[in-house]
């Protein structure tokens, strides 16, 4: 029995392609479950895809800080965020921030596409 659950896409700026390209090579798998993410992300995303994405507010502008609040109040179960290893954010409190409360609430976190990958695979092999 399928279940949707809550996903929440974030790609810093040289991710975003990357992030774009994962979500489209699993379109099918990730449209029974519910999108969301910060600003740009998710416009891009949903642009791109086709797919419903909730749109928080832009990163920089407390949109990891939202993420990191709805995932505190259990209305996000898996994340999904292509962080930049290459360049410094303003925002880097922030980032540390969401990724710390993602440790604190035990969620599923991908950093590439390959966790992500995996962690998909697993989400398909609960769900059997
Ligand atoms: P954005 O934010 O999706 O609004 O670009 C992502 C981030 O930088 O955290």
């Amino acid at each position: 029995m399928k279940k949707n659950i809550n996903i929440a896409l974030i790609a810093h700026d040289n991710r975003k392609d990357d992030l774009i390209k994962w979500v489209l090579s699993h379109k099918a798998e990730l449209s029974i479950h519910n999108l969301c993410g910060t600003g740009t992300t998710s416009k891009r995303v949903a642009d791109a895809t086709g797919l419903q994405v909730k749109g928080y507010m832009s990163g920089p502008l407390g949109g990891d800080q939202q993420i990191g609040a709805a995932i505190a109040q259990r209305e996000i179960d898996m994340l999904i965020f292509f962080w930049d290893p290459l360049t410094s954010q303003p925002h880097d409190p922030d980032v540390k921030a969401l990724l710390r409360i993602a440790v604190l609430y035990d969620i599923p976190t991908a950093s590439n596409p390959s966790t992500a990958d995996l962690m998909l695979i697993a989400l398909a092999n609960k769900e059997r």
